[in-house]
């Protein structure tokens, strides 16, 4: 296998290429904080891709429900055992590794999918740990919906089970897609070569006719997001919508700037933001501060990868929910946990303009700008620790700039209210 540099991982690790990386890569981020379940992602999706015979069980946008929900059933669960079983020392990080702009989580000691792989077959065998669902698994896309767990209130206590910073009764709602990786795990395991990353965006799209069925994909995609169709027997996966990433919709993009995909556009709760990030050809982040995908991301680290020990460098990140036991969170998203929420719970003055910007407008935002305003408020805020904070609020206004450098949005921190004059007064 080939060495590559992972940075979610702070160390090379063993890939079956080479790394061949894009021009820019699409990614996301999601506020777990916000989502609401409305499934309106889910359906927009569904509506514009998997509609058709054979694609019955097939959502390449789902919202399911931690620490139960899965879909399909269990596929987390049932992979970190895997891991665990090939990693005795357990799937630890560094804790006292350094934590520079490059290796932003410390070190991860234990062994990703590809490694696992490797040592429990040998490379030439399986390039991929995995396992292939069953067709039960694939049914009830969202079972366990709003299902809790942790120690139930008992009779007039109720109130503490949902005091931060970690409420006793807990659930939470995780958006997911296809993560786009920069080392895809479905793209490692193909025999057929049929899988292949777009230079100029980084999408990861199956060939569909070279594919053959063999659903190794489907086996070595830990996020289980390529799925097999019957009826045409070949696999299919998220195509991040991508005549609208190339800005080939005339009704919405007539000038031919890209579009956000359609789930993430339909999204209800404001909680996501899609983007194209510019790669170096060594595959670092170029430094575009005010890019702000870049900011979320690698600048404050608010945003964290989903299970970025699986080693698939995904391109997807979230915001963690403020209210999760902790323990679950680091296991899920890595050692930046601590550090996000904080950062979450009370934003600074321009972390609190950028998150204006989640599902402003239905066009790509490449960079941003903010014009000060006049501070509206001033709050205490209870810290995770229990500390108090003073936080400011300022009503400044961010402006979201399209790749062709155009105006797309400009939001105001401080939502306006529009007062219906009277002669509207009972006209529905
Ligand atoms: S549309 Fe947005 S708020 Fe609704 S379920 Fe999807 S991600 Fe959550
Ligand atoms: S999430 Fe799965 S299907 Fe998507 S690129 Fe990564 S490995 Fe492939």
């Amino acid at each position: 296998m080939a060495k590559v540099h992972n940075w979610q991982l702070g160390r090379e690790m063993l890939y079956p290429y080479d790394a061949g990386h894009p021009d820019w890569q699409f990614a996301f981020v999601f506020n777990i904080n916000r989502c609401i379940a409305c499934q309106t992602c889910t359906m927009a999706c569904k509506s514009t891709w998997t509609f058709s015979r054979g694609q019955e069980a097939m959502w390449w946008n789902n919202v399911e429900t931690k620490p139960y929900g899965g879909y399909p059933h269990n596929w987390d669960v049932k992979l970190l055992a895997m891991l665990d079983k090939e990693n005795p020392e357990g799937q630890t990080w560094d804790p006292a590794g350094p934590k520079t702009p490059e290796k932003p989580y410390g070190v991860f000691e234990g062994k990703t999918i590809f490694e696992a792989a490797e040592k429990k077959y040998g490379a030439q065998q399986q390039r991929v740990l995995g396992y292939l669902p069953g067709d039960q698994e694939w049914r009830g896309p969202n079972i366990h919906e709003e299902t809790a767990a942790g120690k139930l209130a008992t009779e007039g206590d109720w109130g503490r089970s949902t005091q931060l910073p970690e409420h006793e009764v807990w659930f939470f709602y995780l958006q997911r897609i296809c993560n786009h990786c920069t080392y895809p795990g479905c793209l490692a395991a193909c025999p057929r070569h049929a899988i292949y990353k777009r230079p100029e965006d980084g999408v990861v799209l199956i060939d569909q006719s070279r594919c053959r069925g063999y659903r190794k994909c489907v086996e070595a995609c830990p996020y289980k997001k390529a799925m097999y169709r019957p009826t045409t027997r070949v696999s299919e996966k998220c195509i991040a919508c991508f005549p609208r990433l190339e800005g080939q919709d005339e009704l919405l993009s007539p000038d031919g700037a890209p579009l956000e995909t359609r789930c993430m556009s339909s999204c209800v709760g404001k909680i996501r933001l899609q983007g194209l990030v510019k790669k170096t050809p060594a595959g670092d982040w170029a430094k575009l501060p005010e890019n702000p995908l870049h900011y979320l991301i690698r600048e404050r680290q608010v945003a964290l990868p989903l299970y970025p020990q699986f080693g698939t460098e995904p391109n997807g990140y979230y915001i963690p929910p403020r209210w999760v036991p902790r323990k679950y969170l680091v296991q899920m998203f890595g050692p930046g946990v601590d550090s996000a929420i904080e950062q979450y719970s009370c934003p600074d003055r321009e972390l609190l303009a950028v998150l204006q910007l989640f599902r402003a407008g239905r066009q790509v935002i490449f960079s941003y700008k903010i014009e000060p305003g006049p501070k509206v408020a001033e709050l205490e805020v209870t810290m995770p620790g229990g500390k108090k904070k003073t936080q400011q609020i300022f009503n400044d206004t961010i402006i979201g700039f399209n790749k062709l450098g155009k105006e797309a949005v400009r939001v105001t921190v401080e939502e306006p209210t529009f007062e219906r004059s009277k002669e509207h007064l009972n006209s529905i």
